[in-house]
């Protein structure tokens, strides 16, 4: 169980000042709560992809930013080496909330923390952080028109935005929110809201130089 903010202790206080920096900021811009946890702490998983295909998600292939068009968890595990730390923050919403057309507002919120952290930390000068969100960015941005990321000589929309959910590297969210003490509950299309004690989406921001050739996790 990791309990409280892990440091990196191999780094320099300066490394540490922009962690705890980029957690006050997490929480400005609207995170329930942050952790700060070592990189290589993240647990990949080669099952967890199967949460992206249906009947789980229905965006399966069709966006650059989800499998199979981003890396396998396999590649991932190898891809995160050189990072670190992780920000993992969360957003607490209701149940009910969740489940309803608000429900989107939320997941696009998680798509602008991460993707505001990561712009936050290169222009620190940590170059290669990288964000992670909740969801699709096809069902968040681009729910009823063709990924641009996908046709050729065509770009993705929103590149400041969209990102690849954690799940779609592999990443076991349920496991993680464990490890830093967040309640969490399986939350299937089929559930009914009144029946799940609480909820919430997470997002992740890896923190590190990392080099480029291991830049590849986004497709857009
Ligand atoms: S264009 Fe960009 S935001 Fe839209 S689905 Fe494709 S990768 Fe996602």
């Amino acid at each position: 169980m990791i309990e409280r903010d892990v440091l990196d202790t191999k780094s320099d206080s300066k490394v540490n000042a922009h962690l705890l920096w980029l957690k006050k900021e997490a929480l400005t811009l609207g995170a329930s709560d942050v952790r700060i946890i070592p990189a290589d702490t993240v647990p990949i998983e080669d099952e967890i992809i199967e949460m992206c295909s249906p009947p789980y998600c229905e965006q399966y292939g069709k966006s650059a930013n989800c499998p199979p068009h981003v890396m396998t968890p396999e590649d991932a595990r190898q891809w995160i080496r050189p990072y670190h730390s992780a920000l993992i923050f969360k957003i607490d919403v209701s149940p009910r909330v969740l489940f309803s057309k608000q429900g989107l507002e939320i997941f696009k919120k998680v798509f602008l923390i991460s993707a505001r952290l990561e712009e936050l930390s290169v222009e620190q000068g940590h170059a290669l952080s990288k964000g992670l969100a909740a969801g699709s960015c096809k069902t968040v941005f681009c729910r009823d028109i063709p990924c641009d990321g996908l046709i050729k000589d065509r770009k993705c929309r929103y590149p400041s935005l969209a990102r690849p959910s954690m799940e779609a590297l592999g990443i076991n969210v349920f496991r993680l929110a464990k490890e830093v003490g967040w309640k969490i509950h399986a939350i299937l299309r089929k559930s009914d809201p009144n029946d799940i004690p609480s909820a919430m989406l997470a997002g992740l921001v890896l923190v590190g130089p990392g080099s480029r050739e291991h830049d590849k996790a986004s497709g857009s």
